[in-house]
């Protein structure tokens, strides 16, 4: 059989440790005998960025821009450990953080749902995906313990000089003090991120706040959403059926709880953080997780949202067995194709993401998993396999189904 042709190619972020071994046997697997791959490689594995002095990660990241669509495997965000244990010249800033400082985007992270693996809330049907502002608010604040009587004061100073004013607290003992921001620019790119991928996956968008207590602040989230909304997006909503929801947020997590999912819940940066947790394990596991990081511009990077699975790599380097899902970085790369494939005109190329997907979930659902779902399943007849031999197993389906 023809292998699909590819236009344009894709961004290849190669990674670390035990995701970057299932990333080679993917491609080796499930890619290259079927497609005509064509990819701009670029190795952020932790070695060649020291190499490049990191420049390898910014350079991926300008290529993302030029070519529309990339593919991520997980990478080691460097600590002190690390530094010892790579012999490294620098402690590097995270890849991601600085692939998203280019990009300036959005993360949106969905569960991959399966027979078997059910989620914790009962009424939950369809995937909850989550879109997190990954720009400021609590984690670029500035705090200070407050020795003892005084007066905290809030103070904007205008490049003219003139001054903004206003008392915080008149403390009369010790305390706690907190200032944080955030940038119009940011939210206005937020909010066009979340409307772009309700509209492409055709799911209703909601969106929350605590704008009743933080009149201001939370408030020109709110308003920032509507305005963007009615001006550029509210016909194209109403063509494609799908609906914008504002709600505040003890509101929404009540709602979310009673739903059926099937929908994009957007969080403010502190929110998407919590709830992000809390939806990923209700449904089963991170390995279960897929994540896409749209920009304003409609550059699209997939990655999956676990790690690089360290503790199974230093087994793996010992010899011994592992039993990684491979799952969230199978479907990085059928997100990565699918796009490439929407964006190029390739229907074929379309039609084997699903299908590459679809063959890995039948896989689970005949049985065949992991050793983390076969903790978790309620199906009766769970066959564990190793790394390898699932992906195998998922090779096996996905020629059956040509
Ligand atoms: P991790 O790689 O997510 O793994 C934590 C634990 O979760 C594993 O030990 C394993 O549990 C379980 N797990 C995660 N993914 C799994 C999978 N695909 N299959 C089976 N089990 C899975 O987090 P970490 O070990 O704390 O971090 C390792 C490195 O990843 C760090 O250097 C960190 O900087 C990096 N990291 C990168 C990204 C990214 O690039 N997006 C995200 C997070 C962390 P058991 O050991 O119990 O089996
Ligand atoms: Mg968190």
């Amino acid at each position: 059989m023809d292998k699909i042709r590819m236009t344009t190619p894709l961004v290849e972020m190669d990674g670390d440790e035990m995701t970057r071994i299932l990333w080679k046997m993917i491609k080796e697997e499930l890619l290259l005998p079927f497609i005509d791959l064509k990819t701009e490689y670029y190795d952020l594995g932790l070695k060649h960025r020291d190499e490049t002095g990191d420049q390898v990660t910014i350079d991926s990241a300008l290529a993302a821009k030029k070519y529309g669509v990339a593919v991520k495997c997980a990478t080691i965000t460097p600590n002190a450990a690390r530094v010892e244990e790579y012999d490294l010249k620098e402690m590097y800033k995270s890849p991601n953080g600085t692939i998203r400082a280019i990009l300036d985007g959005t993360v949106f992270r969905a569960p991959i749902i399966v027979k078997g693996i059910n989620p914790t809330v009962r009424t939950w049907k369809k995937p909850i995906t989550i879109a997190r502002h990954a720009y400021g608010d609590v984690y670029k604040a500035v705090d200070m313990k407050i020795p003892g009587p005084g007066k905290a004061e809030l103070v904007f100073t205008a490049e003219d000089g003139s001054q903004i004013r206003e008392t915080i607290h008149d403390f009369d003992g010790p305390g706690i003090l907190q200032g944080m921001h955030n940038l119009n620019s940011s939210i206005e790119s937020f909010a066009r991120s979340c409307f772009n991928y309700a509209l492409e996956t055709g799911q209703d968008l909601w969106f929350a706040t605590k704008d009743t207590i933080s009149k201001k602040y939370d408030h020109s989230f709110k308003d920032i959403f509507q305005e963007i909304f009615d001006a550029e997006y509210k016909e194209r909503f109403d063509e494609a059926g799908i609906e914008y929801f504002y709600t505040l947020i003890d509101d929404a997590v009540a709602r979310v709880i009673r739903s059926e999912g099937g929908y994009i819940w957007a969080c403010k940066n502190y929110d998407g953080d919590v709830m992000s947790d809390m939806v990923a394990t209700a449904f089963g596991s991170l390995a279960m997780m897929t994540s896409v990081l749209v920009a304003p511009d409609g550059t699209t990077e997939y990655e999956a949202a676990h790690g690089t699975v360290q503790r199974h790599y230093y087994k793996h380097l010992k010899g011994e067995e592992t039993s990684t899902n491979s799952v969230a970085t199978i479907f990085a790369w059928t997100g990565a194709l699918r796009k490439r494939g929407k964006l190029d005109q390739i229907p074929e190329l379309m039609e084997f993401a699903d299908k590459l997907e679809k063959a890995t979930i039948d896989t689970i659902e005949s049985g065949t998993m992991t050793k983390d779902l076969a903790l978790i399943t309620t199906l009766e007849y769970v066959h564990p396999v190793n790394s390898e031999d699932f992906i195998r197993a998922v090779r096996k389906r996905l020629e059956e189904s040509r």
